[in-house]
C-alpha cells in the first residue's frame, strides 16, 4: 500500500460530498467550495498553493487527503488529424484511454467510463479486452483535468463519454462527474455541450430523464432490428431496442432534446434497403437524428468468431445509405474517421494486459 492509498482521496468528490468531508474533520463547511475551485477550475493537485486555505488546515489536508488519481503515461499524436490520444495508470496498475478530437471550432474529449467492458459488442476492440472495474468519479474527472491542463481548459469544448465503457453502467460515478464538468461554480460546461453514449441500459435511460439533467443523449443503434441487433449487442438480449426506444422517448420529450442514434456500418448486416426502411419508421417515431460511424477495424485485437467476419460498408454504399435517409428528411451526419493511425478511432480503445 502506498502513501495515496491511505489517504482520503478528493479529486471526484461533488460539492456536497465536499462539504460532508469538511463537517467530519471539523472544519467549516464553505472550505468545500475554496477546494472545489482550486481542484476544478485551477486544476491543483497541490495543497500547497491553496493560499485562501490557513497554512494549518493545508498541512492537515496534505497528510490526510490526497488529490491524485491517474497518472498520465504517454501522448500519442496522429499527424493527419490532430488527434490524441492519452494513455493514463490508475493507482491498481490499470490503463485507460482518452482521446481528444480537434475539429474547427472545437475541441472535443472522449473519456471513459469503465476498464475495459462488460458488454462485449462484437465489433468493438473495448468490448474484446473484457472487463476489469468501474472507474472511480475521480478518475473520470481526472481524464478532463489532466488534458484540460495541457490544452487549456477553456479549449476542451465539448465532453463525450464514448470512451472505454458502459457509462450507464457506472452510473453514479457518471452523474458525479457531469455535475463536476458543469458546475458553475467552476465556469463549468453547458450541458449541451456533453454527450453521453449508451449501449441501451433502458432503466437508467428513464432515470436520467427524470432527473431532467439535460445532456445530450447519444444511443448506439447499429441495427433496428431486436435479432440483429441482439447478435452483434448482446445486451439488447437484456433490455430490448423497444425497451430503449420507449425510454428515449420519455428522455427526448422531457429534456426537450434530440437522441442521436450512432449506426456503425457493417457490410451486409445493417446496410440494406430493409434497414433503411426500418431506419426511416424508427426515426419518425421520436425527435433524432443519425450518426454514421464508418466501422473501424478491430483487427489489431485478433479476434475470433463473428467479430473476425464484419467487415466495413464501402464508402460509397455508406453514402447511398446517408442519402436514402435524407431524402426521408432525417438528418444524417457521416463522422469522419479521426485517429484510426494511432487506434483512437470509436471502438478501437482497448490496452491488452491491463
Ligand atoms: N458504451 C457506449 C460508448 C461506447 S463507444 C456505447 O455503447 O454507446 C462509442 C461508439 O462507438 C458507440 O456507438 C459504439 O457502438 C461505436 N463503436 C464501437 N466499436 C466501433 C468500431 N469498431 N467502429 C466504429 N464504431 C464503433
Amino acid at each position: 500500500m502506498n502513501d495515496t492509498e491511505k489517504k482520503i482521496g478528493l479529486k471526484g468528490l461533488t460539492l456536497n460530498e465536499l462539504e460532508e468531508y469538511f463537517i467530519s474533520i471539523g472544519e467549516s463547511k464553505f472550505r468545500a467550495k475554496q477546494l472545489f475551485n482550486w481542484m476544478y477550475n485551477h486544476i491543483s493537485t497541490d495543497f500547497g498553493e491553496m493560499q485562501n486555505i490557513s497554512k494549518e488546515l493545508r498541512s492537515k489536508l496534505s497528510s490526510e487527503a490526497s488529490l491524485v488519481t491517474l497518472k498520465l503515461e504517454t501522448v500519442q499524436d496522429s499527424p493527419s488529424t490532430g488527434t490524441k490520444k492519452y494513455l493514463f495508470s490508475t493507482y491498481d496498475g490499470k490503463k485507460i484511454e482518452s482521446v481528444v478530437i480537434p475539429d474547427k471550432e472545437r475541441n472535443t474529449l472522449c473519456i471513459s467510463t469503465q476498464v475495459g467492458c462488460p458488454l462485449d459488442c462484437k465489433f468493438c476492440a473495448t468490448g474484446l479486452m473484457g472487463y476489469k472495474r468501474n472507474l472511480t468519479a475521480g478518475e473520470i474527472t481526472d481524464q478532463y483535468l489532466l488534458t484540460a491542463r495541457e490544452y487549456g481548459k477553456e479549449n476542451i469544448t465539448n465532453i463525450v463519454f464514448m470512451g472505454m465503457g458502459e457509462p450507464l453502467l457506472n452510473y453514479e460515478n457518471t452523474l458525479k462527474s457531469i455535475e463536476i464538468f458543469t458546475h458553475e461554480l467552476t465556469k463549468g460546461l453547458s450541458r449541451k455541450r456533453i454527450t453521453v453514449s449508451t449501449a441501451g441500459i433502458a432503466n437508467k435511460i428513464m432515470d436520467l430523464a427524470e432527473r431532467d439533467l439535460r445532456v445530450k443523449l447519444a444511443f448506439s443503434l447499429h441495427s433496428a432490428f431486436e435479432e440483429t441487433r441482439s447478435q452483434i449487442m448482446p445486451i439488447n438480449k437484456k433490455y430490448s431496442l423497444k425497451e430503449n426506444i420507449d425510454a428515449l422517448k420519455i428522455y427526448a420529450k422531457k429534456t426537450r432534446t434530440r437522441i442521436t442514434f450512432e449506426y456503425t456500418m457493417l457490410k451486409g448486416l445493417n446496410d440494406g434497403a430493409k434497414d433503411i426502411k426500418a431506419l426511416i419508421a424508427l426515426c419518425s417515431s421520436l425527435p433524432s437524428k443519425i450518426n454514421i460511424i464508418p466501422f473501424n477495424s478491430i483487427r489489431h485485437m485478433n479476434p475470433g468468431g463473428i467479430s473476425a467476419e464484419l467487415e466495413p460498408t464501402p464508402l460509397k454504399r455508406i453514402h447511398e445509405f446517408a442519402d436514402a435517409l435524407r431524402n426521408n428528411n432525417i438528418t444524417v451526419m457521416i463522422r469522419e474517421t479521426q485517429g484510426d493511425d494511432i487506434a483512437a478511432a470509436c471502438g478501437q480503445l482497448a490496452i491488452k494486459n491491463s
